[in-house]
């Protein structure tokens, strides 16, 4: 409710503040400097434009190196509205939205917001914008469908130029190689196999202690795992898109199939018995303590073969291919997909230079500078064309991440984050398995929508977004509920089913398909 005030305060002090300044500022500055800008210039003379961003508890410091060198390569500099002391990015987002002072550049962690604001006024639509002064962009959008369809808003405007990044794969599929050898087994190519290593993990002592201490199967993400392991048999709680068709998978025929094999790995001990409550640290308590023998997480999972080599010698991770389900499909759920990036601002006095500078970003040179930072600094070319980090980047007391960040590098902005960049820090395991995963993309299924943490990233009308909160709010709680009673054996899946696909029914599920059916029609019509 408070939000919607703000908004509409807003939409009204923006409206007076274009009124009073008139859109004449706009027009004449780009003629003039359509005709003398070469290179990486965005703008014939200096300009200095205000932003609002905050990235990791770092409002935008317009002191940073990228961003000074960013500005002698273009031109165009930015000097950040947030404190440096204010570390609050949503405090200071509605501080800017009730001041009725919009910075000219404003990037916000919620794409929703943004939208929001856009539809109401604050943000101009970059549609046109694109398509005269970010060829960069614009051929981007026409090779990169996924990152087209994350810049359309509902109303069909371009409100963010949104951060893409090359590489596709999320979590990987990881298990104890070192186990498998010494129990003489093969890494498993399908679920029925995967059921038979676990077996084994579970009964035949693979950390040679003699007891019976196993954790076949665990994840760190213990809330939202039962559901993922749903993913073994192509289904999940969840709404996936089949065929162009949105489908509530607890309705499908696999989901039986899933859950009554859950129900079977959880009494068999397959699965980590302490999963709901184990909590983040499981995966650092389960593998140090030499327990744990096989995962789905992100490629940080190959550090331990470098954390534990000396506590537990031979210790190998090694990531493997998605497990054949029983309907034959090889599938990978987990990706990535491009998040918030940056918009213009309805008061912005310049929108085409600052798209030419967003444009830059996307450019070889832009692309170098916000991925790698400068040349000579923070990384060095090699004799082949390649580029690695200095050491003061690799050894800096900061963390390496940490030390670029602390030059502007990798700031949350509209661009494009270089896979090389990514491999750079990563250990030979994990890059392995950024390789095997990224050099299979039919693993993953191309066509559907933002998959994250097991949902749907979908976007709705205002009046959609109500009715469907609404009807889930009722729903989601009662499925995962249902679900724990069956993996945990206090209540029997068989005997409940029919009964819970009529309570779905009656809460109105079959409408919560269709507005996801909707909203879903509108993400692939972009
Ligand atoms: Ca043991």
């Amino acid at each position: 409710m408070k939000k919607r005030i703000f908004v509409v305060l807003l939409v009204l002090l923006v409206a007076f503040s274009a009124f009073a300044k008139g859109d004449s500022e706009k027009g004449p500055a780009t003629k003039a400097d359509d005709k003398v800008l070469t290179g990486a210039l965005a703008s014939a003379t200096p300009k200095e434009f205000t932003i609002f961003l905050n990235f990791n508890n770092m409002p935008f410091n317009m002191d940073w190196p990228v961003w000074k060198k960013a500005a002698e390569m273009t031109n165009v500099s930015f000097k950040g509205i947030i404190p440096q002391s204010n570390s609050n990015e949503e405090e200071a987002f509605n501080l800017m939205l009730s001041s009725g002072d919009l910075a000219d550049v404003i990037g916000f962690k919620s794409i929703a917001v943004l939208e929001e604001l856009g539809r109401d006024g604050g943000l101009i639509p970059l549609n046109d914008l694109i398509d005269k002064y970010a060829p960069n962009i614009k051929a981007l959008m026409d090779k990169d469908v996924v990152f087209r369809n994350a810049s359309y808003s509902l109303d069909g405007n371009i409100y963010n130029i949104p951060k893409n990044q090359e590489l596709f794969s999320a979590e990987y599929w990881w298990i104890r190689n070192d186990w498998l050898q010494k129990l003489g087994l093969q890494v498993p190519s399908t679920v029925d196999d995967l059921y038979k290593v676990l077996t084994a993990f579970r009964n035949n002592d693979p950390n040679g202690n003699g007891l019976k201490d196993e954790v076949p199967l665990f994840d760190r993400a213990g809330w939202k795992m039962p559901d993922e392991y749903l993913y073994l048999w192509d289904t999940s709680t969840e709404f996936y898109v089949r065929d162009g068709k949105i489908v509530f998978e607890p309705l499908e025929k696999d989901f039986k199939v899933g859950v009554k094999n859950i129900v079977k790995w959880y009494k068999e001990g397959l699965i980590d018995p302490e999963i709901f409550t184990r909590g983040p640290k499981s995966r650092d308590v389960l593998l140090s303590a030499n327990q744990g023998g096989l995962t789905h997480d992100w490629v940080s999972t190959g550090n331990y073969n470098n954390t534990l080599a000396k506590s537990i010698p031979g210790f190998e991770m090694v990531a493997f291919a998605p497990t054949m389900d029983q309907n034959g499909n090889r599938v990978e759920r987990t990706s990535r997909f491009p998040g918030v990036g940056w918009s213009i601002s309805s008061t912005a006095k310049d929108p085409v230079t600052i798209m030419r500078f967003f444009d830059f970003c996307f450019s070889p040179a832009g692309y170098e500078l916000m991925n790698w930072g400068i040349e000579g600094e923070t990384f060095a070319r090699n004799a082949d064309g390649t580029k690695a980090f200095t050491d003061v980047v690799m050894k800096s007391e900061m963390s390496p991440l940490g030390y670029l960040r602390s030059q502007g590098v990798q700031y949350r902005i509209g661009m494009k984050q270089d896979q090389n960049y990514e491999y750079a820090f990563m250990t030979e395991a994990g890059k392995k398995a950024t390789k095997l995963y990224n050099d299979n993309l039919d693993w993953f299924r191309l066509d559907q929508a933002p998959y994250a943490d097991g949902v749907l990233g979908l976007r709705y009308t205002p009046e959609d977004e109500s009715a469907y909160q609404k009807i889930m709010g009722n729903i989601r709680p009662y499925v995962d509920e249902k679900f724990q009673s069956w993996m945990l054996g206090t209540a029997d899946f068989d005997k409940d089913y029919d009964g819970f696909v009529k309570e779905l029914k009656s809460r109105g599920i079959d409408k919560a398909i269709s507005i996801n059916q909707k909203a879903y029609e509108t993400y692939m019509k972009k």
